[in-house]
This record gives C-alpha cells, sequence and structure tokens, in this order.
C-alpha cells in the first residue's frame, strides 16, 4: 500500500476472480465459461473485420446492437442498457439506486457485490440463506431498500421461481429489486417477461456464459424505460464509451445466430445432469443446480483436498474457503469428454484414499 491511498480504501479486501494459472494447460472447470468456441457467424465476422473501423470510437448508444437484442427478447431499445461484462452494470445499477437506503443481498451468493457495495462506501445487509441454501423469501418483503437476487444463485445454483420473485417485486414497490441472471439460459425462467408490470424490476445478464464470450466482455440491463434511463445517466458519465467497438458487433452477430448457442446450452444441461448421476453413484451430495456448474460435496475428503488434488492432476475447479463453503467445490462444466476425464480423476482420488 502506498502513502497516497484513499482512506477509505485502505482497509478495503478487493475482490478475487477465478485463477487463471499459466504453468501448464489445465481443463478449465473453475470461472464458468463456455467450452464452446463463438458461432461460426462470430467467427467469420471476426477474420473479415475491418481493422481500419478500429480509429473510430464505438457508438454510443450500441443501437445496432440494441436493435437485435429487441427482437429476440421482445423488449423495446428504450428498456436496454449495455455495459463492459455484466460486472460494469453490477456497478452502475449500484451507484444508481444503491446509495440512499442501502442494498440487500444473500449470505452465499456472487461474492462481487460484496465487494461493489465496500468499494462505492454503500450500506448492506447480508441476508443468510437456509441451511439447505435456499432462498427463504419472507426474508425479503418489504426490506425498503435496493435488493438484489442472483437467479439462479452462484454458486449454488438454486433458482427461485418466477411466481416468488413477483412476491418479492409486490412488497418492495418504492425499492428497485436486482435480479441477476447470468446462469439463466441453462434451465431455469427470465425475469424479462416482467418488466412492463413493475417499474421497480431491473434484469441483468451477460454474454460471458451462454454466449461464449467471457473475453469479449459484455453485459446489460433491461428494465422500465426510466429505469435505464438513469443506469444511463451513470454510464454516460462514468465512461461513454464503454463497450468497444468489436465487441458489440461480435456480440450482435451472437444475437442472429441464437440457436446455435440454444444448441450448446442443451448440450451443457445434459452434460450437467451427466455429471450429476455419476457423483451420486459416488456418493457425493450436491444442489439441485440449475446453471452450468455444479456445487459438490463428499464424505470422504473436504473441498480444499479435492481442489488441490484435482488441480495437481491437471483439473481446476473453483473452492471457496469460507465456513459455509468449504467442504464443496464448484465444477463448471465442461464439455462431455472434459466431465469423463474429471469423473475418471476423482476415482482415482477415491482409489488413493
Ligand atoms: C459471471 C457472473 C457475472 C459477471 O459476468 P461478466 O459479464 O463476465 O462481468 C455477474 N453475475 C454473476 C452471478 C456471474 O456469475
Amino acid at each position: 500500500m502506498s502513502r497516497f491511498l484513499s482512506k477509505s480504501l485502505q482497509k478495503f479486501d478487493a475482490y478475487v476472480p477465478g485463477e487463471q494459472p499459466k504453468d501448464k494447460k489445465y481443463i478449465k472447470l473453475n470461472t464458468n465459461e463456455s467450452p464452446f468456441g463463438p458461432s461460426d457467424g462470430v467467427k467469420k465476422l471476426l477474420k473479415e473485420y475491418c481493422s481500419d473501423d478500429l480509429k473510430l470510437y464505438p457508438d454510443p448508444t450500441a443501437d445496432g446492437f440494441k436493435k437485435e437484442f429487441s427482437k429476440l427478447y421482445g423488449v423495446e431499445k428504450n428498456n436496454i442498457s449495455v455495459t463492459n461484462g455484466s460486472d460494469e452494470i453490477i456497478n452502475f445499477a449500484l451507484m444508481a439506486f444503491g446509495r440512499d437506503k442501502g442494498v440487500c443481498f444473500a449470505d452465499i451468493t456472487y461474492s462481487f457485490y460484496s465487494v461493489v457495495a465496500e468499494l462505492q462506501g454503500i450500506d448492506y445487509e447480508i441476508i443468510p440463506l437456509k441451511e439447505n441454501f435456499e432462498i427463504n423469501p419472507f426474508d425479503y418483503l418489504n426490506k425498503n431498500k435496493m435488493i438484489v437476487i442472483v437467479n439462479p444463485n452462484a454458486p449454488t445454483g438454486l433458482y427461485l421461481s418466477l411466481d416468488t420473485i413477483e412476491k418479492i417485486l409486490k412488497a418492495n414497490r418504492d425499492s428497485v429489486v436486482l435480479i441477476d441472471e447470468a446462469y439463466v439460459d441453462f434451465g431455469s425462467d427470465s425475469a424479462v417477461s416482467l418488466i412492463s408490470k413493475y417499474d421497480n424490476l431491473l434484469v441483468i445478464g451477460t454474454f460471458s456464459k451462454f454466449r461464449s464470450l467471457a473475453g469479449g466482455r459484455i453485459g446489460f440491463a433491461v428494465g422500465n424505460s426510466e429505469l435505464i434511463r438513469d443506469i444511463e445517466k451513470v454510464r454516460c458519465s462514468f465512461n461513454p464509451y464503454n463497450v468497444n467497438r468489436l465487441t458489440l458487433a461480435l456480440a450482435e452477430q451472437t444475437l442472429a445466430d441464437n440457436d446455435y448457442y440454444v444448441k450448446n446450452a442443451e448440450n451443457v444441461i445434459e452434460t450437467r445432469e451427466y455429471l450429476k448421476s455419476e457423483l451420486k453413484k459416488r456418493g457425493f451430495s450436491f444442489t439441485d443446480s440449475k446453471a452450468n456448474f455444479i456445487f459438490a460435496r463428499t464424505d470422504s475428503f473436504s473441498g480444499e483436498y479435492m481442489y488441490k488434488t484435482l488441480k495437481d492432476k491437471g483439473i481446476l475447479v473453483r473452492y471457496f474457503s469460507s465456513d459455509r463453503l468449504k467442504e464443496y467445490v464448484r465444477i463448471t462444466i465442461g464439455s462431455r469428454q472434459e466431465i469423463e476425464t474429471l469423473i475418471e480423476k476423482i476415482d482415482e482420488i477415491m482409489e488413493e484414499q
């Protein structure tokens, strides 16, 4: 720490992203990326991309992208905001709607939320999940502050039905309810269909998982046009050219090639259910994930042991050392082949016991 760092940041613990080691080639099952490359349309576009265009700023209103997005998601252009990954929209949303009354979210969820709240000096309330990691919806009524729900949640993959989301929206008419749908495309229902009904609903999403574009950095928010106007106010003042020109073009193409991504998601779901059945045979327990990962544990060894031993064997999974999570690992659903290799390595570890 230099002696110049602002006082408010001196005790602040930065967010730690999943490791991306370079010492050897790993099977990466630790950061929920897609095992599939982008569509042929995206590859073609990239190959033929006119690099001279990079001398120009991107379109700050992202019109082309929004047009394609509106068609697919059944919303209007003024219901959409586009950001540099959804991590950026999380920052913008908390800035816009969390400052006065604070924000609340589950104790076990995407840990970026508490880090952003700390960074921005926003009050936050942590609401413990039930013992089985489910949200208790009654904990989310009449909060009188911004509410964040990751649905399906990370790292558990558990989801709340739209009925329950609606109950929470109705019980918090005067607060923004942000639903983070990073994993919605792997088998649960999107709350985007509710935005015309609830002016306090902000749905956010990312192109990093389902759309195989983690390296491109693009995310979005969908909501009532007035909420989006507020977000745009922050966005334009923070960084009006926040999404680069090339990424915007590639992301637009993923929307045109939607069927390809839907097929990939079906493949991931099938492999996820296969992994569940193989883990069950081996005595593991896990949450009923509707995301592109499984959160699993075994009585045979600790989460940390599993994480370390798998890493030695060339497979990366995510381990969280906090109290409620330390017996578990989070395993991203890779290709069928990658998951078969994972199961072989798990068998080796079990034999070595
Ligand atoms: C991955 C993830 C994000 C961030 O996505 P980016 O668009 O890559 O920044 C946001 N929320 C949740 C719950 C995630 O898992």
